[in-house]
């Protein structure tokens, strides 16, 4: 009875979800108030939202963002602190990534047009490809801002803006007083805490069978998983796979793996690496001193590291 008790007094996980970043967000909330809960997960989804408005390159909404990609080649151009900052992270991981990340590639992104309402079929051409390809080095800091040092420098956050946003409704979660949570957008998953006395269970998808699981976690505290594959945003063309994943050095879709799983502290930075490492998967040695671990299944569909 005493047990019967104890079970029925835990408070239910509350869950709501929103379509935020292209995505489905969901948010589970364990071991608090419904009524404190609902109001968090609130707050936490507008921020999410805001973060998209003041970062995505794609719709009608005007932004500093856009606003920046139409500057005039070289002049110096003030973007507001949070983009600031986001960028100069950008930056440093391309640097670390030798180039595999690369937040500059705006024009390239829109060519291949993987996030455009009305997503592509075919391939664009070669020249086409050269032609919105950026030079190495593409936005300069000033003293009194950022410039574009070539008309195909055009800025694009889609690998990490997600990631800053999971961090941002994590932080407003745990502003409202709630310690035990997930956010999870679209696969791209924080967490904090746990689900009730157990660890939170979360499954990584298998890069080719729908609906599988090519793992399983459990994972308590303060933790950021983050996928980035080959199989959400692609299409098939002449039998070959093309993908929303590029490769900065060929300006096509990197064909190395299938999906690259990172879990670090913060989802920003798992974000940013699964996506600079499944360029790279053949360069296993740029993750080695990074204080995160991975899952990587290669082209052939083999894992060929796994330090989850
Ligand atoms: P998802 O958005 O599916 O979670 P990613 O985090 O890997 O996947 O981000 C892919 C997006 O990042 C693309 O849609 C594009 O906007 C942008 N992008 C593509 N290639 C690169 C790259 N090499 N470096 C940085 N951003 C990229
Ligand atoms: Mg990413």
């Amino acid at each position: 009875m005493a047990l019967l008790l104890a079970a029925c007094s835990a408070p239910a996980d509350i869950r709501d979800s929103r379509f935020i970043m292209g995505t489905l967000v969901e948010f589970t909330v364990a071991g608090a108030d419904e009524a404190a809960s609902t109001v968090a997960i609130t707050a936490a989804a507008n921020e999410m939202q805001r973060i998209e408005n003041a970062f995505t390159i794609y719709g009608n909404q005007n932004n500093s963002v856009k606003r920046f990609n139409r500057s005039q080649v070289g002049a110096s151009v003030q973007l507001p602190e949070e983009i600031s900052t986001l960028l100069a992270t950008a930056l440093t991981i391309k640097r670390e990534s030798n180039g595999a990340f690369d937040p500059a590639l705006g024009r390239l992104n829109r060519l291949w047009g993987f996030s455009l309402p009305e997503a592509p079929t075919s391939p664009p051409s070669s020249r086409a490809i050269e032609q919105a390809m950026p030079p190495a080095t593409c936005i300069e800091k000033r003293n009194s801002g950022w410039a574009r040092l070539h008309e195909t420098c055009m800025l694009d956050f889609g690998a990490i803006a997600k990631g800053y946003a999971i961090d941002r409704g994590i932080e407003i979660l745990r502003n409202h007083g709630i310690a035990n949570a997930i956010i999870n957008a679209g696969g791209d998953i924080r967490l904090i805490g746990s689900h009730g006395d157990q660890p939170w269970r979360i499954g990584i998808r298998h890069p080719r069978n729908r609906g599988e699981v090519i793992q399983s976690l459990e994972l308590q505290g303060d933790v950021a998983v983050v996928t980035s594959g080959d199989y959400e945003r692609f299409y098939i063309f002449k039998d070959k796979r093309y993908h929303h994943i590029l490769d900065p050095k060929s300006g096509w879709p990197a064909n190395t793996a299938q999906s690259v799983t990172v879990i670090a502290k913060s989802a920003m930075q798992a974000d940013a690496w699964s996506t600079a490492l499944f360029i790279s998967e053949g360069h296993p040695d740029i993750s080695r001193n990074l204080n995160i671990r991975l899952l990587i299944v290669n082209n052939r569909g083999e894992i060929t590291k796994n330090t989850l």
